[in-house]
């Protein structure tokens, strides 16, 4: 009742939640109290949490903040949120999100912006929640939910996280069932969670993780418990600073807080490494070329016919025609014209197979650097602290935008798992992230370093 009460009094403004399920939520707590005076219970308990709107959750609104999906209610449950219900977690609602997760503000939704519960000092502009999980970090940040599921492809989970002050962790491909999840990229999507702190992500990983028949790609290798590796003393890891990540025009903030962090590690006994990672500079333009070709295949399946919105047409043809212009905004369409190109006879050779051999090169270089016994690598999560609703050069210019990814997204091209933690604020009084990268599977060495940070 009491985040009830909360989501009714801010979302109005905040434009966080795109559906409550005040009904589901009030069961769920009742069968929960219940399960608990009869001294059972699962680790989540009563728990309220906030599911992003790409999550199947059965007969709730399921639209990926598309026009597309315009009344989609699936006659099924993503595996992730069967996992978290089955652990005793209690449903608040669906969040918003960019459109099919395309974006990093927030601001391609068909549901309309979120608004960042922070502000710059001394001002009333609203900002960004970053994006694609833009709900999910605002909801957290404004304490509408305890936690949030969300997904990353190229730093959806990571970057909100960074500009709202909360704990993202997007986990190794394959650690998370991604059954139930609308795809957008099949070869780089994973789910994580968004929390208010390191343990609680943790244990919320602990929970959505596993392995499914539903998901090939899922792996079958037990989940550890990832709250006990919170806390875990970070004396001899041997921490990786890449020189790559030094992009040209860093602010100077991002710099501090990266050497903050550094410091930060040392005293708690890690050592600091140099690396390198040599081919960093091909992971945006390799992005850009995987993501929107996979994107163009996947989202071929909204035509009408099968799902959402219908609008008619003479025939067949036509029909799909009318539906697809009207049910996909302007990210989406522009995704799904690069990607059809990039796979088209006469160009696939020159873009998209040339950008997945780049892939396996970034791979290859965080190997190489893991081989030399470097146990997690640390960065900045992102260029930038929150910009601003509608910025002006962000809007004119959708490479811009692409560039927020720049940290983030090598992490999705090699697989890796990756946790965004709040590290400090910029000099507008709005929070910064630092990310920390790590071997596949060992999300652990992750929450042990991240809460030395936070
Ligand atoms: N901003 C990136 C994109 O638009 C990443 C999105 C994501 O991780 N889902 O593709």
């Amino acid at each position: 009742d009491a985040y009830l009460g909360a989501i009714e009094a801010a979302n109005g403004a905040l434009n966080a939640y795109v559906a409550v399920t005040a009904d589901k939520a009030r069961e769920m707590a009742a069968a929960s109290d219940a399960r608990l005076a009869q001294g059972e219970g699962g680790a989540l308990e009563g728990i309220p949490l906030g599911v992003k709107d790409l999550f199947a959750v059965e007969g709730v609104r399921t639209q990926a903040a598309s026009h597309i999906l315009d009344g989609f209610k699936p006659r099924y449950e993503s595996t992730i949120t069967a996992n978290l219900w089955a652990d005793g977690a209690v449903m608040l609602g669906k969040l918003n999100m960019d459109e099919f997760a395309m974006g990093s503000s927030n601001e391609s939704s068909h549901d309309g912006p979120v608004v960042n519960p922070w502000r710059r000092t001394g001002s009333d502009v609203a900002l960004v929640p970053g994006g694609s999980s833009g709900g999910s970090s605002a909801a957290v940040a404004a304490r509408l939910c305890a936690g949030a599921t969300a997904t990353d492809t190229g730093g959806s989970i990571r970057q909100p996280a960074a500009f709202t002050g909360t704990v993202g962790i997007k986990p190794t491909y394959g650690r998370c069932s991604r059954w139930g999840i609308v795809a957008y990229a099949s070869s780089l999507d994973q789910a994580g969670p968004i929390a208010r702190d390191v343990r609680d992500a943790a244990i919320l990983l602990t929970s959505m993780a596993s392995s499914d028949p539903k998901d090939t790609t899922s792996v079958d290798r037990p989940v550890p418990d990832y709250e006990a590796a919170v806390g875990r003393s970070v004396k001899g890891l041997r921490i990786g600073i890449p020189r790559e990540y030094r992009v040209e025009a860093m602010p100077a903030e991002i710099e501090a807080l990266w050497q903050k962090g550094i410091a930060t590690l040392r005293e708690a006994g890690a050592e600091i490494v140099d690396v390198s990672l040599p081919h960093t500079k091909y992971a945006l333009p390799a992005y850009y070329i995987v993501a929107p070709a996979e994107a163009s295949s996947n989202l071929a399946r909204y035509d009408g016919v099968r799902y959402g919105l219908r609008v008619p047409g003479k025939d067949i043809a036509e029909m799909y025609e009318n539906t697809r212009a009207a049910g996909f905004g302007r990210e989406v369409k522009r995704r799904i014209m690069v990607g059809t190109y990039v796979l088209s006879a006469g160009y696939y050779d020159a873009f998209y197979l040339q950008a997945q051999k780049v892939r396996t090169l970034i791979k290859r270089d965080f190997e190489t650097v893991f081989a030399d016994g470097v146990d997690a690598l640390l960065t900045p999560t992102t260029p930038s602290a929150a910009f601003a609703i509608g910025d002006a050069k962000l809007a004119a210019d959708p490479v811009a935008m692409y560039l927020q990814d720049v940290f983030t997204i090598t992490v999705n091209l090699a697989g890796l798992p990756g946790i965004a933690v709040p590290a400090g604020l910029s000099g507008e009084g709005t929070p910064l992230g630092l990310q920390l990268i790590g071997r596949p599977f060992d999300e652990e060495t992750l929450f042990a370093t991240a809460s030395v940070i936070e």
